[in-house]
């Protein structure tokens, strides 16, 4: 899956990392401070399929310029592959033990500030990605934001509120947070030109016929509520999906060139991210995500720019937790780190501070029979030093594998590497105990499995 050019990329990528090591590039978080933050994250959008990662299609030129421009991490990893938990655990930087999200529609602890509820007391004016979706999928999550732009308003209004917004705040201190749910989340629908970008055949000759099976998660098929025209050519469905990304990244460049105008880009932290990732049938799953941790789901792009403060064309390839990402905004900020706050800022990163030793993973417990939802029992995973371990709940199995030998997490080294798995098991045991002390204390919004099937309805998810 990574081609010759992120070899290269890696490559380049060590470099940086040593001229990091080396001290060459200081960010002196004393100096200025950003009165505007923005925060962009797609949902389901693959590190390896960005031109910043060494990808061959041309999918993302505004994120790859923003890379360009800004420190692009290229060894970030979500918390989990379930949007809620992942997105908690963004905004809150702690653990889901902490948050309580442990699935969806679990209710965020009441009283845990977030990101934007530390900036609104820091002086920002706060909006973000919110509606109907947030308030089934993620209840009490928009509670800290001044302003709320529904999610499911269509593309088209969302841009033009996202914008107002930013004309209405340009001089003040702004946070905004702007979610791209459906982009490139399956189904992938984007519009002409967007949609026919990738049908070269280019990569389609190794193609596989992959069957469309009834089974929204994915499990051995392309789930049918993506099928377009009963197609199952799998490499159709990836050029599909690469034009959603190009489609979502065209509207990333209208708000970066929107803030230009605006003359505030100098004066903006710039975050971009994905929530989780999105599997293409490496390990099961066809064009979905929430079932597994392997990398193909747990790894993110990452990319901040502060013109002029943060250093420019740096990739970082040390590992790091999306629980990072909110200590590092208020870092660069000047808020401070609230004490509560599991993550640590990545601005000493960048003059060859260490980064996340250990990083962990976790799928919810999740199950919706009546709606054909097989779903899983929870998985908990460590991934550390080029190692990772994964265990499976349900199956009660472990999996050990070698990053650096097998990035595609192909080969399970489980049973041969005591040492290394003993230090490894250990760290993960006690990770899943911590979970488990206090999964009593999850609450699930009432009503939710009624809204649900609702929302999953209208998605076409099911008939
Ligand atoms: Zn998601």
């Amino acid at each position: 899956m990574i081609s010759k050019s992120a070899v290269k990329i890696t490559a380049a990528a060590v470099i940086s990392a040593c001229v990091a090591a080396a001290g060459l590039f200081l960010f002196s978080s004393g100096e200025r401070r950003p009165s505007h933050i923005l925060l962009v994250s797609f949902d389901a959008l693959r590190w390896d399929h960005l031109g910043c990662s060494g990808y061959a299609r041309h999918t993302s030129p505004n994120i790859d310029a923003l890379a360009g421009e800004g420190v692009f991490f290229s060894q970030a990893v979500s918390v989990s592959a379930m949007t809620p938990i992942s997105l908690a655990s963004l905004f809150t930087s702690v653990y889901p033990d902490r948050h309580s999200v442990y699935t969806f529609g679990a209710m965020l602890r009441s009283g845990l500030p977030t990101l934007p509820a530390v900036l609104k007391k820091n002086g920002f004016a706060t909006a973000g990605t919110g509606g109907a979706w947030f308030d089934i999928m993620l209840p009490g999550f928009s509670e800290d934001f001044d302003t709320l732009i529904p999610g499911d308003l269509g593309i088209e209004e969302q841009m033009r509120q996202y914008l107002r917004w930013l004309d209405e705040h340009k001089d003040g201190k702004s946070f905004l947070w702007i979610h791209f749910i459906d982009f490139p989340h399956a189904p992938y629908s984007s519009p002409e030109p967007f949609r026919g970008m990738f049908l070269d055949g280019k990569g389609r000759e190794k193609s596989e016929t992959v069957p469309i099976v009834y089974r929204p998660e994915g499990r051995m098929g392309i789930p049918r509520y993506i099928a377009i025209d009963e197609i199952t050519d799998k490499e159709f469905y990836v050029s599909q999906y690469d034009a959603e990304i190009a489609y979502a990244d065209h509207f990333l460049g209208i708000i970066l060139r929107h803030i230009e105008k605006l003359g505030i880009d100098s004066d903006t932290l710039i975050v971009v991210l994905s929530d989780h990732g999105e599997e293409f049938g490496e390990h099961g799953y066809y064009f979905a995500h929430g079932s597994t941790l392997y990398d193909q789901a747990l790894r993110i792009p990452l990319i901040l720019k502060f013109k002029g403060s943060l250093p420019s064309g740096r990739v970082v390839a040390t590992q790091v937790s999306s629980l990072d990402i909110a200590p590092t905004v208020l870092d660069i900020a000047g808020c401070g780190r609230p004490g509560w706050m599991e993550g640590r800022s990545l601005v000493p990163l960048l003059s060859g501070g260490r980064g996340s030793e250990f990083a962990y993973g976790y799928l919810g417990d999740f199950r919706v029979e009546e709606f054909g939802i097989d779903g899983n029992k929870a998985k908990y995973c460590v991934r550390g030093k080029g190692w990772k371990l994964i265990y499976d709940e349900g199956a009660d199995k472990y999996e050990l594998f070698d990053l650096e030998k097998d990035p595609e997490e192909k080969n399970n080294r489980y049973g041969e590497d005591v040492m290394r798995e003993r230090l490894l098991k250990r760290k993960l045991l006690s990770w899943r105990k911590r979970l488990k002390e206090r999964e009593r204390e999850v609450r699930i919004l009432p009503d939710f499995r009624e809204h649900f099937g609702v929302k999953m309805k209208s998605l076409g998810y099911m008939q």
